[in-house]
């Protein structure tokens, strides 16, 4: 077995599901556990100013082996899974010289992973692909990319003839609940640019995203017996209705692709006297996303025009940003993982990323960051695949941005 995927079968053990219930950072102590091992993993590996601080940010530094000054590289993955499906006892399976057709699973609970509603497995027909036992997620998202990045620094730190730059190298906590960045110290981190592996499918190259807000609606409404509510009652759940049937019928996750923006309505919790709506709301256009939020404003005005000042009280945070703003400046950063990918035999996809990553926040926090594939396939379920080679090639890629970085400058 290939160096890669022992590392990657070795953190798939770990249960390090995120909660965005706890509060707290990392938000389950799993993360912490496995935080431990990379830590250990870095020092062992002979890396320089490792550190583990109390919110659970593992970081590194590889020094520099040149004696002119270059680029200060940075490599970033994220160490919890989606809270969307169990993480927890993974078990991964490997499909060896897999021949193109459905994959079973788990026999006993009959679960298939069809082709039909997968067809993107035919691109991998003849290579090994890592599965789960259909009772939960993989976890490629994202050890897979702590994998990739442990591998290749572990290379470089073995192979001294191999000329670099200082890499440096962080793994964060809580990412699939929107806090990975949050108490990432980029100073600290110390590098000039970085790259997350957190991307799916080999090839994905992307510093696009959404810009991102949260709204919550909360509609009052007037509780009278029913017997007796005639112009007395209102119902709060109807006038919710109506202000959801004011939204574009188009603009939502289930009809939009590519560059299209939504708004995804994402519970209802209601009764005659209280209705809560909440939505996020997501473009990659700022001007269409201010314009956006501006109709969740005037909707809630309309309610409360129609049945009195307070009907409708709208609560509404930007989440993240589109990082295109940061990264334009800097664009040869793209360019640098557009020709290692090719260098390589991998055909660089650049597309737009229909959500955040860590690394738009930090982004804007100073830290321009595109995001690289990991690997994976259909991240949040019991469906996650991984192909070995993708992984193989991530690290081949890593290699190859650290050395054109070494001989560009
Ligand atoms: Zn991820």
């Amino acid at each position: 077995m290939n160096t890669v995927t022992e590392k990657f079968l070795k953190y798939a053990k770990y249960y390090t599901e995120s909660d965005a219930e706890t509060g707290l950072t990392p938000s389950t102590p799993g993360q912490m556990i496995l935080a431990e091992e990379l830590k250990k993993e870095l020092q062992e590996i002979g890396l320089e100013q490792v550190s583990l601080d109390e919110n659970g940010y593992v970081m590194g530094v590889l020094p520099s082996n040149l004696d002119v000054e270059v680029p200060k590289v940075g490599f970033v993955a994220h160490m919890d899974t989606s809270p969307d499906f169990s993480g927890k006892n993974v078990n991964p399976q490997f499909v060896e010289n897999y021949d193109g057709s459905d994959i079973t699973l788990n026999s006993e609970e009959n679960i298939v992973m069809k082709v039909a509603d997968f067809p993107e497995l035919k691109k991998y027909i003849g290579q090994t692909l890592i599965t789960t036992d259909g009772t939960t997620l993989l976890g490629a998202d994202d050890k897979a990319g702590i994998a990739e990045i442990m591998t290749a620094v572990e290379y470089l730190a073995q192979h001294p003839e191999i000329k670099h730059g200082a890499v440096h190298i962080c793994f964060t906590p809580d990412e699939e609940i929107g806090r990975g960045a949050d108490y990432f110290d980029v100073e600290k981190f110390g590098a000039d640019f970085a790259y997350t592996l957190d991307g799916g499918e080999i090839g994905e190259l992307q510093y696009e995203n959404f810009n991102a807000a949260f709204a919550k609606i909360t509609f009052k409404g007037r509780n009278v017996h029913p017997g007796m509510a005639k112009n007395k009652m209102i119902n709060s759940m109807l006038i919710a209705t109506e202000f959801i049937g004011r939204l574009p019928v188009q603009d939502m996750p289930e009809k939009t692709e590519g560059y299209e923006g939504f708004n995804h309505l994402l519970s209802i919790q209601g009764s005659v006297e209280k209705t809560t709506l909440q939505y996020i709301i997501r473009d990659f256009d700022r001007e269409k996303y201010e314009e956006r939020k501006q109709l969740f404003i005037n909707l809630c005005n309309q309610s409360n025009n129609d049945y009195g000042e307070g009907t409708a009280t709208l609560e509404m945070t930007d989440q993240y940003f589109n990082m295109r703003e940061k990264i334009e400046p800097v664009k040869h950063i793209v360019d640098i993982a557009n020709e290692a990918m090719l260098q390589v035999g991998v055909t660089p996809m650049v597309v737009p990323i229909r959500g955040g990553t860590d690394g738009s926040r930090l982004s804007f926090m100073g830290l321009p960051c595109p995001n690289i594939f990991a690997g994976g396939h259909n991240f949040h379920g019991r469906f996650e695949y991984i192909p070995v080679n993708s992984m193989q090639k991530a690290v081949d890629v890593i290699l190859k941005i650290v050395e054109l970085l070494a001989v560009k400058n």
